[in-house]
């Protein structure tokens, strides 16, 4: 399966797709994660990355393509990926066609994660993630029963920078006005399936898993 998931921040994207990941065996490449990656080890594209992401804006296209398009060519990309984050931009969106068409490939589905606009930005401030292994929780919708204790593997949780009141509103907005018109953009390829995001964790990869037309 090649797969991408769309949708405003907080809408579950992450959260979706390591279960996706799991039940398919894909690898998971998530652009923000990879930005995170790169600050936490204060790498030259950790820094520049940084500077826009403090603000709630995009990291600029060329950057991100370069990336993806590395990441890409890796041998466990070649039965298939789930691509979390990417793209955000038309800009985006037509270098992806590109580096597929490049490569004698193409898309399965576009998975989009709907929520309404008053949701999401509780989602992102009660986000907390385990530094050691990435799993997310949601203080009140998705809790660790150990607190600030990873229930998977005892690591810590940390709150991301970016998952500010303001920050997030901002993100809200830059998805709206940039990431938003890829919906049609895919629509018009018949690759989108939408997906109603305001549902309980388990049953929104439910409802992904028979839009893939997959068993359960
Ligand atoms: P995204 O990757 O789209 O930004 P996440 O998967 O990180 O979003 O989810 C954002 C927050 O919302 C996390 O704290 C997560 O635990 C929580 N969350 C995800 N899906 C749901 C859901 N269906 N219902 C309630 N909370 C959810
Ligand atoms: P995410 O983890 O997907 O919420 O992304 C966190 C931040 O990383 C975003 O607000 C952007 O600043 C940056 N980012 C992640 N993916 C992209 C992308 N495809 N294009 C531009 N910036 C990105």
């Amino acid at each position: 399966m090649r797969l991408i998931l769309l949708g405003p921040p907080g809408a579950g994207k992450g959260t979706q797709a390591s279960a996706i990941v799991e039940k398919y065996g894909i690898p998971h490449i998530s652009t923000g994660d990879i930005f995170r990656y790169n600050i936490k080890e204060g790498t030259e594209l950790g820094k520049k990355a940084k500077s826009y992401m403090d603000k709630g804006l995009l990291v600029p296209d060329e950057v991100v393509v370069e990336i993806v398009e590395d990441r890409l060519k890796k041998d466990d990309c070649k039965d298939g990926f789930l691509l979390d984050g990417f793209p955000r931009t038309v800009v985006q969106a037509e270098a992806l066609d590109e580096v597929l068409k490049n490569m004698d490939i193409s898309l399965d589905k576009v998975i989009n994660i709907e929520v309404d606009k008053e949701i999401l930005v509780g989602r992102a401030v009660g986000r907390r993630i385990c530094k050691n292994c990435g799993a997310t929780f949601h203080i009140k919708h998705n809790p660790s029963t150990k607190g600030d204790i990873c229930d998977k593997c005892g690591g810590e949780l940390y709150q991301r920078d970016d998952d500010n009141e303001e920050t997030v509103t901002k993100r809200i907005q830059v998805y709206l006005d940039q990431t938003a018109p890829l919906i049609e953009y895919y629509n018009k390829q018949d690759k989108l399936v939408t997906i109603d995001g305001d549902k309980e964790i388990n049953k929104v990869f439910k409802d992904i898993v028979v839009s893939l037309g997959s068993d359960l």
